[in-house]
């Protein structure tokens, strides 16, 4: 039986061709492909600027620096995320620290982040930055995290790593309505790649010119950005600490591709999501929730497998050629986290969640046969589960 993994790339011809193309003309790294794709996701999404860079991790740095997180600040994300999501705040030398999920969606629970702040304010410890995760491409409750962003002064980066493509209800996840900075990732697992990359979007010239300048050493060549007046053609000015987070035109053209089938991607996984819910309907496993009128770019189907179950039934759907996987094992619990003082049953539901998660293999070139295979794979060890 083939292997049968979580997640995978669709490369077609086209996208071939385009990195074929571009390695072929006068510019490699960061060049006219890369204006363009910038362009093209910000207009997909809605948005006013979009800032191309090698990675998400490096997108929500440099988003984080953009708005002010230094030390002696305090980022909030969600435990139920990749590292990345949380790391940012330590590279800018901030706090961090996590609210609580909702078991059913995976995504920050609004309930959880409004007993926190209420804590927080009176202990005159509130955030600087939320971070809220669209867990497996379904946005958090964005009108209400807004609405706290508002009342408290906090400030929002969406990690969107999972959710190009969805929706909270009319507009598209990264129109800047509810965040100020909304962060893409392009690794080859998530639903348009370019192999490493990500992008930040916002809706903020001055965000994106910062974000544009730490890409890049910060440096700048624009005059009005400029200490003093510029020396002619050539002159360029460090005018704060940046790195080298540019993305090259190769990747670019790939993304731009990429996102020709886009709506395709997504409508696939929709479709496969939705077969899953009706292979699973009958097994006692816990089905993905969604939030109409939220939409999800559906990159994962997480169910939850009954009380203690996880680990047998995850051996034996690898035993039988499916790549399981898990997400996520919560942040806080990771022993770099434990030894800043985090432990077991801080965050009770994100807990919960990983003691239970097993996600399916779900992208847009596994075929339905396959789908079946799994479905059918996870009921027969169900039925051995309770034998
Ligand atoms: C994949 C991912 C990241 C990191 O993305 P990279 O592009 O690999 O740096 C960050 N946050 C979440 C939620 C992710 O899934």
């Amino acid at each position: 039986m083939n292997f049968i993994p979580y997640g995978r790339q669709d490369i077609n011809a086209a996208d071939v061709a385009a990195v074929v193309e571009t390695l072929q003309s006068d510019w490699l790294t960061q060049g006219p492909a890369i204006e363009r794709f910038e362009r093209a996701i910000a207009d997909y999404c809605g948005a006013d600027h979009g800032v191309a860079v090698n990675s998400a991790t490096s997108a929500l740095h440099i988003a984080c620096l953009a708005l002010g997180l230094g030390p002696g600040k305090r980022l909030w994300t969600s435990p139920n995320t990749f590292v990345a999501s949380a790391n940012c705040a330590l590279y800018c030398g901030a706090k961090v620290d996590f609210v609580d999920i909702e078991f059913d969606t995976g995504n920050m629970s609004v309930a959880a982040l409004a007993e926190k702040l209420q804590r927080a304010e009176r202990q005159g410890a509130l955030p600087d930055i939320l971070v809220p995760v669209h867990f497996a491409g379904q946005p958090c409750d964005m009108p209400a995290i807004s609405g706290l962003a508002e009342r408290y002064g906090f400030r929002i980066i969406e990690d969107a790593s999972h959710a190009i493509g969805a929706r909270y209800g009319d507009e598209r996840v990264g129109c800047g309505k509810y965040a100020d900075i909304t962060v893409f990732s392009f690794h080859p697992v998530k639903i348009i790649t370019t192999a490493e990359g990500g992008m930040a979007l916002t809706n903020s010239p001055e965000l994106a010119a910062a974000m544009r300048r730490l890409r890049s050493h910060g440096i700048t060549r624009e005059a009005a950005e400029m200490e003093g007046p510029s020396e002619g053609a050539w002159y360029y000015q460090q005018v704060e600490l940046g790195f080298n987070y540019r993305m090259t035109d190769i990747q670019a053209a790939l993304g731009m591709s990429q996102l020709q089938r886009l709506d395709e991607f997504v409508a696939r996984r929709n479709l496969l999501a939705a077969r899953y819910d009706r292979l699973l309907a009958d097994l006692p496993v816990g089905r993905p929730a969604l939030r109409p009128p939220m939409t999800s770019a559906w990159h994962l189907y997480v169910v939850h497998a009954p009380d203690g179950a996880r680990r047998r039934l995850f051996d034996a759907m690898r035993a039988a050629n499916i790549g399981v996987n898990v997400h996520y094992i919560p942040v806080h619990l990771q022993p770099y986290y434990r030894k800043r003082g985090f432990k077991p049953g801080d965050f009770p539901e994100a807990e919960r969640h990983y003691a239970a998660a097993i996600s399916l293999p779900l992208f847009p070139g596994l075929s339905e046969a396959d789908q079946d295979r799994v479905a059918a794979v996870l009921a027969a060890s169900l039925k051995q589960e309770n034998s």
